[in-house]
């Protein structure tokens, strides 16, 4: 209460723009992942990996926009393709060759990737993979997993919730539990279209999935004939292949979305060639924004230029290297405390060991989590509400230094609570 107090104090702009946008916005704003208590705070501007909200306060950008943030907020060959694009005018409602060119990259890139198409999120990505799963297969039923997150409308229960407002049949198993998922699979093996599944469950904590669970997946797709979807949104930073060649497991599918159009709207869904050949075919997927020429010629320069296989190999190695900092740091001072993730995506948990399933329910861990991301904004760092890091490449070792010293004052500050 303390925390929420003083955040609301140092904050009048934020919290006037959050009564007024409640006027006219169904519940406040349009994304429900920084409708924070007791108002979210209200960015302007950003440069590199600094950001500045309406009262004038400066952060560490930490958060890097859940991820689509990878480039930081000022990356000169981004915004020099941008301009570029813009001189020579928008919404043709044509083909271009920048469409051609990022899809090149992509299949060049990701492992499963024999042919792709373009949509404007990582939502719809999913949305058309398990359609062409479905008309592939046809088959009607999904397999997702408990904690899992594929966009607004494929956010998955835990156990007891309920299913009646996804949009399509889902059946649900628990993460990183291969008895679980094979129950699940051998039951409604003949109706099972497509296994979906995050190589890490981003939303659910940033809780890699073992080789050996996602290795029992790519098996249990194999043996119901139901086709393999990696959700990769999140995850495809990880590697120039992304998790699936980290992991050398290849999926029939695999989603793509966030940085990969340098910051502007995105998703891309594909995989094999004789699934992705019905679209043309028996299967439609239109859409006004899909191909972009925002998006488009700024992902051929992001994919291309910046973010090479060098880059993501380095991305991933100083992330290792944070999350095992913090995870040193949390057990020297002998804190309940977890760092968890994959590369450059850290997530805080407080428990150890750290845990393997998605956020538990009900644990008491929500209170704190809130309160390390209130004492981090203090701290002048921005980062996910829930927790959550997401790396950008301006961020460098003075940035990093300057989080773990704020993770050890915290540990320090907060013993009583923890
Ligand atoms: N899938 C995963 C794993 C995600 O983390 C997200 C977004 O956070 C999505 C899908 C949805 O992407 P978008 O927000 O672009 O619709």
């Amino acid at each position: 209460e303390a925390a929420r107090a003083a955040y609301a104090a140092k904050r009048p702009l934020s919290a006037a723009l959050h009564e007024r946008a409640l006027e006219v916005l169904g519940g406040g704003n349009t994304r429900t992942v920084i409708a924070y208590g007791p108002f979210p705070t209200a960015m302007t501007r950003g440069e590199e990996c600094r950001l500045w909200d309406l009262d004038g306060h400066e952060y560490l950008d930490l958060c890097g926009e859940y991820t689509a943030g990878l480039f930081g907020h000022s990356e000169p060959r981004i915004h020099a393709a941008l301009h570029d694009v813009l001189r020579r005018g928008i919404n043709f409602a044509s083909v271009g060759p920048g469409e051609e060119k990022l899809a090149r990259l992509l299949c060049g890139r990701i492992p499963s990737l024999e042919r792709v198409r373009f949509t404007n999120s990582g939502t719809e990505a999913n949305l058309m993979a398990l359609t062409a799963a479905r008309a592939f297969t046809g088959r009607p039923k999904i397999m997702a997993f408990r904690g899992g997150y594929h966009g607004g409308v494929l956010t998955f229960p835990f156990a007891g919730s309920s299913l009646a407002t996804l949009p399509l049949p889902f059946v649900l198993a628990d993460y990183n539990d291969i008895a679980s998922a094979t129950a699940v699979a051998q039951e409604h093996a003949a109706d099972l279209a497509a296994i979906i599944v995050e190589p890490m469950q981003g939303s659910g904590g940033c809780i890699p999935g073992t080789t050996e669970f996602l290795a029992a997946l790519r098996a249990l797709a194999n043996e119901t004939g139901a086709l393999l979807i990696f959700d990769e949104v999140m995850t495809s930073r990880h590697s120039a292949g992304g998790m699936q060649a980290r992991l050398g497991i290849t999926p029939d599918m695999t989603t793509l979305g966030k940085y990969i159009a340098g910051g502007m709207s995105f998703g891309a869904f594909g995989g094999r060639e004789d699934i992705m050949a019905q679209f043309g075919g028996k299967l439609a997927h239109a859409g006004t924004f899909n191909n972009n020429v925002l998006s488009m010629n700024a992902g051929v320069v992001a994919m291309g230029e910046i973010f090479t296989a060098e880059v993501a190999e380095a991305l991933y190695r100083r992330g290792e290297a944070l999350r095992a900092r913090l995870n040193g740091l949390a057990a020297a001072a002998g804190a309940p405390l977890s760092f968890t993730g994959i590369g450059s995506m850290v997530s805080v948990h407080f428990r150890t060991p750290a845990p393997n399933r998605p956020y538990a329910q009900g644990q008491g861990e929500e209170q704190l989590r809130e309160l390390f991301f209130f004492d981090m904004l203090e701290a002048g760092i921005y980062l996910a509400r829930r927790g959550m890091v997401a790396l950008s490449l301006p961020v460098g070792e003075a940035e990093l230094d300057r989080f773990a010293v704020a993770v050890a004052a915290f540990v320090d500050n907060r013993a009583e609570q923890l």
